[in-house]
């Protein structure tokens, strides 16, 4: 059975990550801080005047209010419509990937629900570590048990151990394989090198994705971190020789996110380099 891929779902999937990203911006604020994230409702940090619903709708409230509070005119960050438009295009992009395929309805969905809801934990982690270079643990083993809980039905609905393999042997690979280099960065450096939720970051995708995922992701991570590292040098933002604790977090997501969008592609060009 060949699903439609109706213009209504899809701008369905955009509206839905967005209206989850303008949620998870009120979480990568205040979890950190041990704020609740239901009480007290949003309100403008600067002059503490409530934000009304009409004042909270994903991106077109920023757009209308030209990125300032309604009643003090305090700046509101870019970064609340750009994590919003973050969210609405990766569920669409997460959407237009897998509602095609000829897998049947219970498992697309299910397959859909679980990149979404792992698109959502990674936007938090990123920012989270952007902002204070620290992953939470509902981030990290959160995916884990996500990937695993996944890998379980889908072993169980086939009657094949396959997918538990894989997602177990991707969980041991990425959590061991960082795990040793964050020993090893240790001995070299002579202090923490990574932190351990990077290593448990790396174990949830092993568990989503399988050990080669984890391959690519350190790979393609490494990539765009080093390009943002020496940008960081040549913009002499950072003193080079100096040692900088650089948040390693948002880059693993990006690996993972190519890997997710790009992981075909990207393999048969990596392999094309050896011919
Ligand atoms: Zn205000």
């Amino acid at each position: 059975m060949m699903r439609e891929l109706t213009p209504t779902l899809a701008f369905f999937s955009f509206w839905l990550g967005a209206c989850i990203a303008s949620f998870l911006n009120v979480v990568i604020w205040r979890v950190p801080r041990g704020e609740s994230i239901v009480s007290p409702p949003s309100h403008c940090p600067k002059c503490g005047a409530a934000i009304r619903w009409w004042q909270n709708i994903p991106i077109l409230s920023w757009l209308a209010l030209r990125g300032k509070c309604s009643s003090c005119r305090a700046p509101i960050s870019p970064r609340y419509i750009f994590v919003e438009a973050l969210g609405g295009a990766l569920f669409l992009a997460a959407f237009l990937q897998l509602w095609m395929p000829h897998a049947p309805l219970w498992a697309a969905s299910l397959h859909l629900l679980v990149m979404w809801t792992w698109i959502a934990l990674m936007i938090i982690g990123s920012f989270i570590d952007y902002d204070l270079q620290l992953l939470p643990d509902f981030v990290t083993i959160g995916g884990m048990v996500l990937g695993l809980a996944e890998a379980a039905v889908f072993s169980v609905a086939g009657k094949t151990f396959a997918p538990a393999a894989w997602s177990v042997s991707g969980l041991a690979f990425g959590f061991g394989l960082m795990w040793l280099v964050r020993w090893l960065g240790s001995k070299a450096f002579k202090r923490e090198a990574m932190g351990m939720g990077d290593v448990l970051l790396m174990g949830a995708v092993g568990a989503l994705f399988g050990p080669v995922a984890v391959l690519a992701t350190v790979m393609l991570s490494s990539v765009a971190g080093s390009i943002v590292g020496l940008g960081m040098i040549l913009a002499s933002k950072v003193k080079l020789g100096r040692f900088v604790a650089i948040p390693y977090g948002p880059y693993i997501c990006l690996g993972c996110l190519a890997w997710m969008f790009f992981g075909q592609e990207l393999v048969t060009w990596y392999l094309g380099l050896f011919k």
